[in-house]
């Protein structure tokens, strides 16, 4: 991807924007860009630079985007909306041709990196909902106050206000700050050798420090475990790179796979609420660490109609009126209504899979059940609005202090994996 038309080849270092921008370190990438930790000389901060690839649809869709961005900024002069803040934007030519950069707040890790931290088994319910109200925020902005819809709602576009894991903070480690004025290529040089030594070598013994300074105990797992618990969790919606509006939008296809409501997979026409649609399976890969939907990867009909086959088994049949409602609807079903490959579904219902596949509690599993299941709705005229789901009980109760059965329960589960965790390790070590 790193030739005409494609990625800007950017190196640690190199200056953007006459000398203003002065990148970092590499903090992400996706299909459109790369993005850098910058330091802003002009405001003496730090940056979040994204430099999109320079092919012509590329630009014209990060124009697109700046033009959203810059409506979702105005909107919020008090910095409350849970949503991505552009600073600047400017166009930076190199041998690739010429990309149009944008210069953003800099944020923390994004949802996947804490799911992963979780080692895919899910957060505390009540992490889950901290989070849950950040993004129903963000969604209620955009939908109600400005009509935009994301588009491309996942957990690799929801981005923490801060680094999980202290020791990996690109701020705190970095401490040789590459300015550009330090213009000679030997002193650059060695800047970027000194920081490359200080990245992810450190001993064991100055991580502890490191997280001791924290206040997080360390050891293997439950040093995990400590850092989800400890972290004030808040997170802000990014990529604005698909969004669009409800009265003007790019393209039908739309959403990443996994998170794609049924409307877009059946052709029918869309609108805020296929941002719910995603939301819900956010919601729950955050409370299990597995996909709510993993369908087949590919683009014949054969895996979209796996995809419906999954979410009918999850939500029941799909009224027969939405299945035939769409322009790909008779490559998929019957006359009937029926898919046309697949003939036996296995119902298995969220509450059930909550309680027998992810060991939910009853009431845990029946709680969320009763919030996610409405925004599951085949009819996206149904769906709760994000406004609506913040007034719902499981997202709007206060979250007391667990009741003393609960903390029981807590506390012994607990005592279980610290006692799991021991005896894997010992085996670690005879081995
Ligand atoms: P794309 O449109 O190419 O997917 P994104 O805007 O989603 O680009 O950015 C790609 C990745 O870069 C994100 O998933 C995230 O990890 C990182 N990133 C984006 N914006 C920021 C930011 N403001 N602060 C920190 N990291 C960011
Ligand atoms: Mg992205």
């Amino acid at each position: 991807d790193y030739r005409r038309g494609g990625y800007h080849a950017v190196r640690i270092g190199d200056a953007f924007k006459n000398g203003r921008y002065v990148v970092q370190s590499k903090l992400g990438w996706g299909h459109f860009s790369t993005v850098w930790l910058g330091w802003d000389t002009q405001k003496s901060r730090y940056v979040a630079l994204k430099v999109q690839k320079s092919a012509q649809h590329y630009t014209e869709s990060a124009m697109d985007e700046i033009t959203i961005l810059q409506q979702v900024a105005e909107g919020d002069p008090e910095d409350q909306k849970c949503v991505v803040k552009l600073l600047d934007h400017f166009k930076h030519s190199g041998p690739n041709g010429q990309h149009v950069c944008m210069v953003f707040e800099y944020l923390g890790d994004n949802l996947l990196t804490l799911i992963k931290y979780s080692d895919y088994r899910g957060l505390p319910i009540h992490r889950v909902k901290e989070i849950c109200i950040n993004i129903l925020q963000g969604l209620d902005y955009l939908h109600r106050q400005l009509s935009i819809i994301h588009t491309d709602l996942k957990p690799e576009n929801i981005l923490l206000l801060s680094v999980i894991d202290p020791s990996k903070d690109p701020i705190k480690s970095k401490t040789p700050l590459i300015l550009p004025n330090s213009r000679d290529k030997s002193s650059i040089e060695s800047a970027v050798s000194r920081l490359n030594a200080n990245m992810g070598r450190e001993t064991s013994a100055a991580k502890r420090a490191i997280l001791e300074r924290e206040g997080i105990k360390m050891g293997s797992r439950s040093t995990r475990q400590n850092l989800l618990a400890s972290a004030d969790l808040r997170c802000k919606l990014v990529d604005f790179g698909n969004a669009c509006w409800t009265h003007k939008q790019f393209t039908t296809d739309i959403q990443t796979r996994q998170y794609r409501c049924p409307e877009v997979v059946l052709g029918s026409k869309y609108s805020t609420s296929a941002d719910l649609w995603s939301f819900a399976c956010i919601c729950f890969e955050l409370a299990t660490g597995d996909v709510l939907f993993d369908p087949l990867n590919g683009d014949s009909d054969v895996h979209f109609q796996d995809h419906l086959a999954l979410m009918m088994e999850l939500l029941g049949m799909m009224p027969r009126k939405i299945a035939l409602g769409g322009r790909y609807s008779r490559d998929f079903f019957n006359k009937f209504g029926d898919l046309r490959h697949i003939r036996r579904l296995r119902f298995w219902p969220l509450n059930k899979v909550l309680v027998e596949k992810y060991k939910f509690s009853e009431r845990d599993a029946s709680e969320l059940t009763e919030f996610l299941v409405p925004i599951l709705d085949f009819v996206p005229e149904k769906r709760p609005t994000a406004a609506q789901c913040l007034l719902h009980p499981w997202i709007n109760r206060i979250p007391c202090s667990l009741e003393p059965n609960q903390a029981q329960e807590t506390q012994n589960s607990q005592k279980k994996r610290d006692k799991d965790e021991k005896e894997a390790m010992e085996i670690g070590m005879r081995n």
